[in-house]
This record gives structure tokens, sequence and C-alpha cells, in this order.
């Protein structure tokens, strides 16, 4: 177990953003994971656990506790059964299985981040989400100081959510497991328009498994979606901002606005939620409320990929970047009345 105090947290971010944490411990076994949890919360110290640090936005002035970096390693594949520790790199566990000829989270290629965070919000792109393969999730349960198994109906795992970012202060997700498919090395059927268009296939087809995996990290390149040091577009958290979900009275508000803004003929994106709910593109609200690509004039600026992803130009704070996040907002809801809501998850600070 490696310990350091008054440690800069920026480096572990992919944002690079946020002062230093008091005390810094990174740990490589569940047991050492397990014990530094167990000292903070018995003296009371505020703990910050951290996988890859790609979904996080720490304040300039830090974090005054323990942030605890997950670094256990373990891929363990049993026929179709994965199971793998916290702290793998979530995007190498996919080129393993998809090595391997599993179908199941090969469209989740390129994501950067650790194993153990991919259950916290349900990560997904390209048609797949976790919350589709994952069996169980061994976590330490900071309310009752045990080891637990929870199942995938205990995760309560929805859009960009689960049970673990409802109740953020009680679970360490200690081990992920997952069911795949053995589809004689074809991929699950392919769901997103766009990858099966630059597929050259039909939805529900299916696609040999490097081809989808390949597909999937090329299009995610072409929007600044996977991590390149050289390149500030990735300085990122990825999709800054989660897509509205919207009841039907609120869509039509929302078509009213959009009529309004844009003209009688203006139509925005939508795609069925599930409870009569539609799903609306946040990239989209950003671009036509006037954030277009590369918006900013500052060290935080919109990336010049995608209108999603908001980034450090290499000298922002997170002051600055808050700035800006909080001009989007504001400029979405006055042209279109919807308040976007941040995905990656605030240390110390709010939009
Ligand atoms: C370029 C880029 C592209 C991205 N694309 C996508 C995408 O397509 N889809 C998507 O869903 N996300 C995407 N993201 C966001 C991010 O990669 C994912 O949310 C990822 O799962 C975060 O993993 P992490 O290990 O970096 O988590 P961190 O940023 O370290 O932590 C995020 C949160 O999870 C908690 N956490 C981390 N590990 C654990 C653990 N073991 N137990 C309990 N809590 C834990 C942290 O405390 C924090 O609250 C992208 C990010 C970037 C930078």
């Amino acid at each position: 177990m490696q310990e350091r105090h008054d440690a800069p947290l920026a480096p572990l971010t992919t944002f690079r953003l946020g002062g230093p944490a008091t005390r810094l411990v990174t740990a490589t076994t569940d047991a050492e994971v397990i014990e530094v949890v167990r000292e903070a919360d018995a003296t009371g110290t505020p703990l910050l656990v951290i996988g890859g640090g790609s979904n996080l936005v720490i304040g300039d002035k830090g974090f005054d506790g323990t942030a605890l970096v997950i670094a256990t390693k373990g891929f363990e594949l049993t026929g179709t059964h994965l199971e793998l520790a916290a702290g793998e790199v979530w995007t190498d566990a996919v080129a393993r299985t998809v090595r391997a000829g599993l179908a199941g989270i090969e469209c989740l290629a390129g994501i950067p981040g650790s194993a153990g965070a991919t259950p916290i919000q349900n990560v997904g792109a390209y048609g797949q989400e976790v919350s589709s393969t994952i069996t169980e999730v061994i976590a330490y349960d900071r309310h009752s100081g045990a080891t637990v198994t929870l199942t995938n109906d205990d995760c309560a795992f929805s859009y960009r959510h689960s049970r673990f970012k409802e109740d953020p202060a009680r679970y360490v997700v200690l081990r992920v497991r997952f069911d795949l498919e053995d589809a004689n090395g074809l991929s699950a059927p392919v769901k997103y328009a766009e990858t099966a268009r630059t597929l050259g296939v039909e939805p529900g087809d299916r696609v040999p498994l490097t081809q989808a995996r390949e597909t999937v990290l090329k299009l995610r390149a072409g929007k600044g979606m996977v991590l390149d040091p050289d390149d500030h577009d990735t300085w990122s958290a990825g999709s800054f901002f989660t897509n509205p979900i919207l009841t039907a009275a609120q869509f039509a508000e929302f078509h009213a606005r959009v009529k309004q803004h844009l003209g009688e003929d203006a139509v925005p994106p939508a795609y069925p939620a599930g409870d009569g709910h539609t799903k609306t593109s946040a990239a989209w609200l950003i671009d036509k409320a006037g954030f277009t690509k590369g918006y900013g004039t500052g060290p935080a600026r919109i990336s010049t990929k995608h209108t999603l992803a908001l980034t450090n130009r290499g000298a922002a704070t997170t002051e600055d970047l808050l700035a800006l996040a909080r001009e989007v907002v504001t400029g979405v809801r006055d042209t279109f009345g919807i308040t976007l809501v941040n995905e990656p998850v605030t240390v110390g600070v709010s939009l």
C-alpha cells in the first residue's frame, strides 16, 4: 500500500483538474481497500474513492480527507463468466474479452476508467450498457462493515444511474461479475444506428467481434472520446451532461420551444425511454443553443469534436470549467426550458 500526504489529485483525473488530497492511498488488494475504508469510517475521515479519474470534477481546493485509489488487478474468465477486480483497466478488459471471442461488452471499448466504476453510472455507449451483462457486484458495505454480493436487480440500474450513484457513501465496489455470450466470434446484435450504418449492416445484425470493437473505437476517436494525452479534446470526462428524459407534457412544451426558436418544421431528436417518456439529445440542445464545437475563448472550452464534452485546454482550473458548464446550462435553459444535469461526479464543488 502506497501512502502520500498533501498529494495532487489533478494528475489522477482525465480533466487534469483539482487540488491536493490531505492523504492519498493506493490499494492493490481487496484487503487493503477494506482496511483503508474501515479506518476512514472508524475515524470519521471523509473518503474519496478514485478509479481512473475519468468521471470526476474535483474542486481547486482539493479534498480534505483520504483519497483511495483502487489499483487491484484480476481478470478471470471461466466459460462465458467474467470476474474483474475493480482496479482493472476497463478498455483493456474489453479487448481481452473480444480476443477470447465473447460478446456483450465489445461496444463499450474505449471507455476510460476502471472496471469497478462501470456499475456506478451503468456505463454505456453505442447501444450497450453494463447492466445488460453484469450478474453480480461484490462490494464492501460501509453500513454493515461486511463484504456483500449484490445481484443485477439489487444494483437498480437505469440510464447512467444505479444504487451506487444513488447512495454514493455506502458501497465500495471490489469485483464485478459479467455473463458474456459465445456467439461463435460474432458480436451482440448491433443496436446503435450510427454503428450499423458505419458497418454497412442493419440494426439487429451481428458482425465479427473485432470489427464491432474497431468500428466503435474509430467512431469514438473521431469525437475525441478515446483518451489521447496530446489531444486536449480528450482532457474531459466524456459527456459532461446526461441526455434529458422528459414526460409527454414536458416533451410537448419543449417541442413548442424548439419551433419557436428554430422554425415551425424543426424537430428535436426523440427516442422512446419507457413509461411514455422521451429521451432527447443533450449534444443537440447545446449546439442549437449556440454552444457549437470549440465554443469558448478561455482555458476551458467545448471540445472541437463534440459539443457534449467540456475540456481543459491545458491551463484551466476547476472554476474555469464550472463557469463554462454553468454558461451552457443557463443558455440551454433560457432557449429550450430544459435544465441539463452533469454526468461526472463533483467533489467539493457543484454546478
Ligand atoms: C474521453 C472520455 C470518454 C468517456 N466515454 C464514456 C462513455 O461512452 N460512456 C460512459 O458511460 N462513460 C464515459 N466516460 C466517463 C467515464 O469514463 C466512466 O464513467 C467510467 O466508468 C469512470 O471510471 P473511473 O474508474 O475513471 O471512475 P472515477 O472517475 O475514478 O470515479 C467516478 C465515480 O465512481 C466512484 N468509484 C470509482 N471506483 C469505484 C469503486 N471501485 N467503488 C465505488 N465507487 C467507485 C468514484 O468515487 C466517483 O464517484 C468517458 C470519459 C472520458 C474521459
